[in-house]
């Protein structure tokens, strides 16, 4: 056995990537989730093997494992607009409650630990691309402000047990992230996509389409966090794919990919929505030798595949 890893929030779309990867190097892994946002079926598959326990659980709830620990993976977080904009209270509480336990286990269990950050922590960012140096620009009382604020509260108190308790810490900002297991209806604009062109219905573009995302295949962002976890890097480390690319073009890629005839409609922006997001991952590529690897288009096409096989969801 390579070591033993706790994943909060292992029931979700990276998560239980993370678990699948995990197990696969030999890891024993213990997959905390409250199911919120993530589904027991993203894991079914895992629960015969050996090494793998899936426990409900609430870390902003106590949280105990018994036995040794050697990697705490914190990634239990709404992660969507959708869900964060419905679950605002919850998405502090779990960047920070939650954090706090999460940490805690760490330390109690002399574990390395990895926070789950995000790019939304530049918010609506003035520097492009964004290098782990900048400090963002976020407005605190906009209605992102639960997501943004909870994520750059969970990175100071992470920074607050390495500096106070020498707990051996890492943080990954993760930018947008899309593969098998996104949820159909969680409102990002690549299960969005997805969901209306295999439907036949209208693909809604926001604004112009010309505000950017910069995707990352989940296989590489999980190499990325692994290795990270692997490394003694404190981060901020960011990784993403910084092939930038705008929300039409994604749209028009979308509706090639999956043949569809659908039309595009221009709906209104949602308020704070980020113009511009591309990671600068020079940090990743020296320290780590990482860097997405997987083309758009490939992992498009693996998450088209994969709706494809489940219809129930679309
Ligand atoms: P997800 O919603 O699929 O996964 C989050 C998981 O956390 C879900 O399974 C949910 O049930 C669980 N959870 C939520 N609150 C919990 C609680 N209190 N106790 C236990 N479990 C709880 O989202 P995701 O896209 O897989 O994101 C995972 C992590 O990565 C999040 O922390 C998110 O902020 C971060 N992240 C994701 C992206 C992305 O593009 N997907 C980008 C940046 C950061």
């Amino acid at each position: 056995m390579a070591g033993r890893a706790v994943v909060t929030g292992g029931a979700g779309f990276i998560g239980s990537h993370l678990c699948e990867r995990l197990l696969a190097e030999d890891y024993e892994v213990v997959c905390l989730d409250n199911f919120l946002t993530g589904r027991p079926d993203n894991v079914a598959h895992l629960i015969e093997q050996a090494g793998f326990r899936l426990v409900r659980c609430d870390v902003t709830d106590y949280i105990h494992v018994v036995g040794p620990v050697d990697m705490v993976l914190h990634f239990a977080s709404p992660a969507s607009p959708i869900d964060y904009l419905q679950l605002p209270i919850h998405t502090l509480k779990v960047g920070s409650i939650g954090t706090l336990h999460a940490l805690g286990l760490a330390r109690e269990k002399g574990a390395r630990f990895v926070l789950a950050s995000t790019s939304e922590a530049y918010g609506d960012p003035l520097v492009h691309p964004q290098p782990e140096t900048y400090w963002g620009n976020v407005n605190p009382v906009g209605p992102r402000g639960v997501y943004d604020e909870a994520k750059r509260f969970a990175e100071a108190l992470t920074m607050a047990y390495r500096s106070t308790h020498g707990l051996d810490t890492a943080i990954v900002r993760i930018f947008n992230t899309f593969g098998p297991r996104l949820r159909p209806n969680d409102g990002r604009a690549i299960p969005t996509f997805v969901r209306q062109a295999l439907r036949g219905e209208p693909l809604t573009v926001a604004g112009d389409g010309s505000q950017t995302r910069s995707i990352c295949y989940v296989d590489d962002m999980v190499e990325g966090i692994l290795r990270m976890a692997h490394s003694d890097h404190p981060g901020p480390m960011n990784l993403g794919n910084p092939h930038e690319l705008s929300v039409l073009e994604l749209a028009q890629w979308v509706r090639e990919l999956t043949g569809s005839a659908s039309d595009i409609h221009f709906i209104p922006r949602p308020e704070d929505d980020p113009r511009v997001r591309q990671p600068d991952i020079a940090q990743a590529r020296d320290v780590l030798g990482w860097e997405p690897k997987v083309a758009v288009e490939d992992g498009l096409r693996r998450t088209i595949a994969w709706f494809r096989d489940h219809p129930e969801l679309v």
